[in-house]
């Protein structure tokens, strides 16, 4: 029996799991990886760390399932997306920390290009000029490290986003590839030709001799013998674009929504490059032969503000407690969160916004706040869906829905509420793995087509919405009102 194994680097674990030839999920191993913070606004990971914790899961995950790596048909690669790593071809080590995506160091350098050439490089990149990406990180790394232009100008030093750094890594060294998913996301790819643009590149001064071969997200790449006998690599596709794939979103206007530390909404638009007209992200999708797209809305603070009334403000011991404390208010009692913490993203894309909490009374309880924090989630995803239906012209029929804060029901029914769309939460909720264990599969001949892999979508729990519209009038009412506030 085929096995494959899908390693998924993100921005809090590193992860392996195992899977059997019914996408089933045997084994799944996860290593914290460790983010710093050196000023406000900065964010920084060890791109060693990333890799040892990364092999390290894959090693243990081996171990768990009994099985040995000669039985494993091919590997898949799923990574967080935009995070920049530049490393020294010959001695194989890192010139700096990891940038990851969420730092927003270079946010300035990023509002003089956008006033100079913001138009043209969204025509052509499809994305908005933001610290976001990983273009202003690579040109941040060349101006600031001693030597480090020159020798990249040289063809010494290399560029990658994770997966391209863990695929090196896992190869001695003897492959340099990302795909076009990832790709999409360094403002320095042509969105309709998937390949590296010499115009953006001379804008952002990042020399062509760094950059990885881009290669399609399902294909072998090259062997890792790293853990005992030779394995294929044949899948690669960055976090989200991984998701849609493995939420078996394969045809245009099918979508999900991934709600953990940020919310991640994706729609597949198919084989033709989309146009947003509200302030989305085009991007490419997971790509097997033909090139297939994608428009994407992204939330920077969504399960994090969670996060935040458990750590910060203490008012919930765990995430999962937020359900049970939301659910003994009726209602939010008029209270909005906006969790503009580190700016707005799609489709406002403000990055001077800060949070902002609108309503409280005397009265206001612990409750409510818990409640408005879980609401903001869905009040920001109804954002993304209402730009995307505007886009697409279309409303949106279903939207399929996985990460951590899904396992909350409150959320969802609220969710659902607040849309007027149905929310369908899926069995196998770890779908970021289950998306590059398919690419990998299909390029190993495990699977034939992704109409095999349609079968293997179950769905566990359906939220219907039941809401009265005028109540849900109301509340939208309250949330946009919130959001003009902070702006303000
Ligand atoms: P990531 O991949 O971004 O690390 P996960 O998909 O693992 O995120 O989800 C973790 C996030 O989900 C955390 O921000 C956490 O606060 C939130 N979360 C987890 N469980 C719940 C829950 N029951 N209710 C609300 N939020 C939750």
């Amino acid at each position: 029996m085929p096995y494959l194994l899908a390693l998924d680097e993100g921005t809090t674990s590193a992860r392996a799991i195992l899977y059997n030839e019914r996408g089933e999920a045997l084994a799944m191993e996860a290593i914290p990886v460790d983010s710093r913070y050196p000023r406000p606004g900065w964010v920084e990971q060890d791109p060693e760390q990333i890799w040892s914790a990364q092999i390290e899961t894959a090693r243990r995950v081996l171990a768990k399932a009994g099985i040995t790596a000669a039985q494993v048909a091919a590997i898949g690669i799923t990574n967080q997306r935009e995070t920049t790593i530049v490393w020294d071809r010959r001695t194989g080590k890192p010139v700096s920390e990891a940038i990851v995506w969420q730092c927003r160091r270079t946010a300035g350098y990023c509002g003089q290009l956008a006033a100079a050439h913001g138009s043209k490089i969204t025509a052509k990149t499809g994305l908005v000029v933001d610290a976001y990406f990983s273009g202003s990180k690579i040109r941040w790394i060349l101006e600031n490290v001693p030597g480090a232009r020159p020798k990249a100008e040289a063809g010494d030093l290399l560029f990658g986003n994770v997966d391209t750094w863990l695929i090196w890594k896992l190869t001695g060294g003897a492959v340099h590839v990302t795909d076009s998913s990832n790709a999409s996301r360094t403002m320095l790819m042509d969105l309709e030709t998937g390949a590296w643009d010499d115009e953006l590149l001379s804008m952002l001064e990042v020399p062509r001799a760094m950059l990885p071969r881009i290669v399609p997200s399902s294909g072998v790449v090259g062997e890792t013998a790293a853990l005992g006998a030779a394995i294929p690599i044949a899948g690669i596709a960055g976090d989200q674009q991984a998701a849609l794939f493995g939420q078996a979103c394969f045809r245009a206007g099918l979508s999900k929504n991934t709600y953990g530390t940020g919310c991640f909404a994706l729609m597949h638009t198919g084989g033709k490059r989309p146009v947003s007209r509200n302030r989305l992200l085009e991007t490419r999708a997971a790509t097997i032969d033909a090139p297939q797209f994608a428009v994407e809305g992204a939330i920077f603070i969504a399960g994090a503000a969670v996060q935040w009334l458990r750590d910060q403000m203490g008012l919930i011991q765990s995430a999962a407690e937020s359900e049970a404390v939301a659910l003994s208010a009726p209602n939010n009692g008029g209270v909005y969160l906006v969790p503009a913490f580190v700016g707005l993203g799609a489709p406002h894309w403000d990055s001077s916004a800060r949070g902002t909490m609108t309503g409280i009374t005397g009265g206001t309880t612990k409750a409510q706040v818990v409640r408005a924090a879980l609401e903001s989630m869905a009040f920001q995803t109804r954002e993304l869906i209402e730009a995307m239906e505007a886009d697409s012209g279309d409303k949106l029929a279903e939207l399929r829905v996985d990460g951590g804060a899904t396992a909350n029901n409150f959320l969802m029914q609220f969710q659902a509420d607040i849309l007027d769309t149905r929310i369908a939460r899926p069995a196998d909720k770890e779908t970021t793995a289950l998306g590059a264990a398919y690419l990998a599969g299909l390029a190993a001949g495990v699977w034939k087509s992704t109409a095999e892999l349609e079968k293997f979508w179950r769905v566990e729990r359906v939220f219907e919405p039941s809401m009265k519209e005028s109540e849900r009038q109301r509340l939208w009412e309250g949330w946009r009102s919130a959001v003009r506030k902070c702006r303000a």
